[in-house]
């Protein structure tokens, strides 16, 4: 990664901070929004950018549904025959079942985005005014903690780590407690307003996120 998008990726992370929920997936979040809404428009607008989205197959289940809530139904419909038209001729061709693979591009500049940003947290965690700031936030999903974890093998930041995720831990099941408490009087919430969502991503990852 470059100087330039390192920098992007640091700033990316810094305005993480005042967002719920993981910070990783935060990031990923945004980057594949702003990714696929310049994507869907290229796509329609640039035949070269479709034939590309063309011979990858298309987009992966997730992310298609996710491009049709933000492309037009014109440029899903271009997009969708000229798929069709090469299912077609495989057919016709009897080499059926290239068509079926899917290279999703948006999962691989996902991807791709997700391992910039690990690397980029796991070098800002030896800064201790990052570390005082990664504190008051909602810290990691499991699946975001175990890839940093696997970083840092047994070192001070993989004790800070596990022990600020513990912390964070204990705050959110506060969080949920009161919430559940409160029951349906939704009008005195605070910030145990959002923490069953938070509390999902945290087991989860963010929506959509890839497992491997
Ligand atoms: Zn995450
Ligand atoms: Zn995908």
């Amino acid at each position: 990664m470059d100087s330039k998008s390192q920098h992007q990726m640091k700033r990316s992370l810094r305005e993480a901070f005042e967002y719920r929920g993981c910070l990783i997936c935060q990031v990923l979040d945004r980057e594949e929004s702003d990714f696929m809404a310049t994507l869907q428009y290229q796509a329609f607008k640039e035949e070269k950018v479709r034939q590309d989205v063309v011979l990858a197959n298309g987009y992966c289940n997730f992310h298609f549904h996710q491009m049709a809530r933000m492309a037009s139904p014109t440029g899903m419909a271009i997009l969708t025959k000229e798929l069709i038209d090469v299912e077609i001729k495989e057919i016709e061709r009897d080499s059926f079942g290239e068509a079926l693979r899917v290279d999703c591009p948006v999962c691989k500049y996902v991807g791709e985005r997700e391992e910039s940003c690990i690397k980029e947290f796991r070098d800002f965690l030896s800064e201790k005014s990052f570390q005082k700031e990664y504190e008051a936030t909602d810290g990691l999903c499991r699946i975001h903690l175990k890839r940093v974890l696997n970083m840092l093998e047994q070192s001070e930041l993989h004790q800070f780590i596990l022990a600020s995720h513990l912390m964070h831990l204990k705050l959110l099941k506060v969080q949920l407690e009161t919430f559940i408490s409160k029951g349906r009087s939704t009008r005195d919430f605070k910030e145990e307003k959002d923490s069953w969502w938070v509390a999902i991503e945290k087991m989860a990852g963010k929506k959509g996120l890839k497992v491997f």
